[in-house]
């Protein structure tokens, strides 16, 4: 039996780590409606073409971390790498862009053939915001400003940095690209491989180079900012002086391209060296061109997608998850002796109709007294509800404590409705 194992880099989030989950969860829809964007859903399988083209056929995504497969119909479907195609494709199929302004979020499993490590796996999940139809750098910094209060409401904003830059337009990109490659190819041979496989396909990407003597010999490369254009130049200020004014720090990164084939304009990145090698918890920009790419209409749009992972694990190394959030249980009804079983489902269900905040186990399968306090007390309520023979007899139910030194009470429902919804306020 024990050889039936999930699969490597697919993890299952086990009911003692899900309580952080959700607190990660509860803590970015917060922000997210504070800022009124709405909720989308996507299927997790989209048509193959989707990702060629709205991630680009020379990405690494496209080039070696699909899961691609042919279904029994001949379709060539994949697992979504990651949401904003999707959510494009969604938005223009249902007629969301068609002269609108959208705030739109979703979250959800993203799927990416890479080597598993730490921070990094083959299923993985992304909470992700992607706005439509504003050209402007308000909605850049508002994206920013967002993802900013997030990381600093969960306690992280210490211990990340933002870095930012610009893309420039499509034709500046176009002319730094052949600056770049010129200067390159003199120095071809002592480019790491990753790097001379990217020469003509992405040559950009060679700027975010992990490789120490790459990054050297880009020290004499041509700066995109002398091949910046006017209009994406005043964007970017734009963008800088509403973060200022914000207060919200930032480094300029002239390196910074992101993965992606379809930036263009703003990018940015909230970095951290609490994680090792996956210093990215969120990352984002500006990507005017996809829409039209998948088939709309000139739209401009931004976003940023965000590990749920990575945070996660930044919280745990920085113990940042507020111990409440592990409380899952309040009480826990102890029903010892034969009596105790039908008058204890009547006070449960009672309790729970009258207090619906109170979370509420009812010991079932039968045991000794002893050994039903032993589980209430594992089960990290604050409560047992005792309910034995004499209790039953009474219709009355004592309430222990099980965290502090104070004395236990025998009382009516009705009272310990009082005293439970008192105790728990
Ligand atoms: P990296 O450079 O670390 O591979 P990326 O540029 O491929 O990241 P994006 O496509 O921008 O990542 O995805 C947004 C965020 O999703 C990343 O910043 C990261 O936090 C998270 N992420 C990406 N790939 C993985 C993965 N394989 N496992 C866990 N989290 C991931
Ligand atoms: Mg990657």
């Amino acid at each position: 039996m024990s050889s039936l194992q999930a699969i490597r880099g697919m993890n299952d989030v086990l009911p003692d780590q899900s309580p952080v989950w959700q607190y990660l969860e509860r803590q970015v829809r917060s922000v997210l409606d504070q800022y009124g964007y709405r909720e989308i859903r996507m299927p997790v399988v989209e048509p193959t073409a989707l990702f060629k083209r709205g991630v680009g056929e020379h990405t690494d995504i496209v080039e070696k971390e699909m899961y691609t497969f042919e279904d029994r119909g001949g379709d060539s479907l994949t697992l979504r790498p990651e949401g904003t195609a999707g959510c494009v494709r969604a938005a223009l199929q249902h007629g969301l862009l068609h002269n609108q302004v959208q705030r739109l979020w979703y979250q959800g499993a993203m799927f990416r053939y890479e080597r598993p490590q730490k921070g990094r796996y083959r299923q993985f999940h992304q909470i992700g915001a992607e706005t439509f139809g504003i050209a402007s750098a308000d909605i850049d910094a508002e994206l920013i400003l967002l993802s900013a209060r997030l990381l600093r409401n969960l306690g992280l904003a210490d211990h990340v940095t933002l870095h930012l830059n610009t893309l420039g337009s499509n034709e500046a990109r176009g002319r730094y690209r052949k600056a770049l490659v010129d200067y390159l190819e003199a120095v071809k041979d002592k480019l790491d491989s990753d790097s001379q496989n990217r020469l003509y396909s992405n040559p950009l990407r060679i700027l975010d180079s992990k490789s120490e003597s790459t990054q050297a010999l880009l020290n004499e490369a041509p700066a995109f900012d002398d091949f910046l254009d006017e209009a994406s130049r005043e964007h970017f200020s734009t963008l800088c002086s509403l973060l200022d004014r914000a207060g919200v720090a930032y480094e300029v990164n002239p390196r910074l391209v992101r993965g992606l084939d379809y930036y263009s304009r703003t990018v940015f990145e909230w970095m951290t060296d609490s994680l090792g090698a996956q210093g990215t918890v969120c990352g984002g920009g500006r990507y005017d061109d996809l829409v039209p790419l998948l088939g709309g209409k000139p739209t401009p749009a931004a976003g940023w997608a965000l590990g749920v992972e990575r945070l996660i694990l930044m919280l745990e190394t920085l113990e940042k998850v507020p111990a409440s959030v592990h409380d899952t249980v309040d009480a826990y009804l102890i029903l010892a002796g034969e009596a105790a079983q039908p008058f204890g489902f009547v006070v449960a269900e009672e309790l729970r109709s009258k207090l619906p905040g109170l979370r509420l186990i009812t010991h079932c399968g039968g045991g000794s007294f002893k050994s039903q306090m032993k589980k209430a007390d594992k089960s990290g309520a604050r409560f047992a509800l005792i309910i034995g023979e004499e209790e039953a007899a009474a219709k009355q139910v004592t309430v222990k404590d099980l965290r502090t030194e104070t004395q236990q009470v025998t009382l009516n429902t009705e009272d310990l409705m009082a005293e439970l919804g008192a105790k728990l306020a």
